[in-house]
């Protein structure tokens, strides 16, 4: 039976510490908790690492975070080689955060490459030093330089960044929220996360389970590194960190 755990990142991703129970271990080693910070791999961000603490002093580094047989269900993937907790332990968590903190980072500035490439999105990875979006576009007349410039434009007006719930009644009557063109936001569990830019919503928002910056301005600085044609339509823009190296 799959497990129900509380997701606190999706009420407050700036969490980097809680304590919680430890549920169930897996027969493949993997920690099954009541509650946790660690954010599990989906919607093409990948799951955090960090440390479990057990109550004798003894720490868990956990490699990797995943979802089980449901996305409810978040697994915590220990390193090779750790302790082994027990059903009913309490554990403390912490993120490794500065990871994370760069994640939130990058996930955000994919929100924003979004709005200023309003295009259907075929594919997007996020990544600690370069996160890359795939859009479908007919044409090819965007150059890095101006995207760049555009991004840092929204970056620097230090927009609000929020989430929303609605309902799935909502987002059928705003089929314009989805942009992926191949992913649908999951249906038939009643509220919608919306991720939100701007005062009342106005720069963006659309269906997203990730975790973001509070404000568009702690995106920092931010340049596309390249845009690749992979495809007759396709385009591939990879965004990275600091500003634009000098030709
Ligand atoms: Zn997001």
């Amino acid at each position: 039976m799959a497990h129900v755990t509380q997701a606190l990142f999706r009420d407050d991703a700036y969490l980097g510490e809680a304590a919680a129970k430890v549920v169930a271990v897996n027969d493949r080693g993997g920690i099954i908790l009541d509650r946790t910070i660690f954010y599990a791999t989906s919607g093409g961000q990948p799951g955090d690492t960090g440390l479990l603490r057990l109550n004798g002093g003894d720490a868990i580094a956990i490699a990797a975070t995943i979802t089980g047989e449901t996305k409810d269900e978040i697994i915590h993937v220990p390193a090779l080689g750790q302790a082994v907790p027990l059903a009913g332990d309490e554990v403390g968590l912490a993120l490794d955060w500065p990871r994370r903190h760069l994640l939130m980072r990058m996930h955000t500035a994919c929100h924003l490459l979004t709005v200023v490439c309003p295009f259907p999105i075929t594919g997007a990875s996020v990544g600690e030093d370069d996160s890359r979006i795939d859009f479908d576009i007919p044409d090819a007349s965007f150059t890095k330089e101006e995207v760049t410039k555009r991004l840092m434009e929204l970056v620097a007006a230090d927009h609000p960044v929020f989430t929303r719930l609605i309902t799935d009644e909502e987002l059928a009557a705003n089929p314009g929220l989805v942009k992926s063109k191949n992913v649908r936001p999951p249906n038939g569990t009643g509220k919608i996360r919306l991720v939100c830019i701007g005062e009342n919503a106005v720069i963006d928002s659309q269906p997203c389970g990730g975790t973001h910056v509070r404000s568009t301005g702690e995106v920092g600085e931010i340049h596309i590194g390249k845009i690749e044609k992979k495809g007759r339509e396709n385009r591939r823009f990879r965004i990275r960190f600091g500003s634009m190296p000098a030709q």
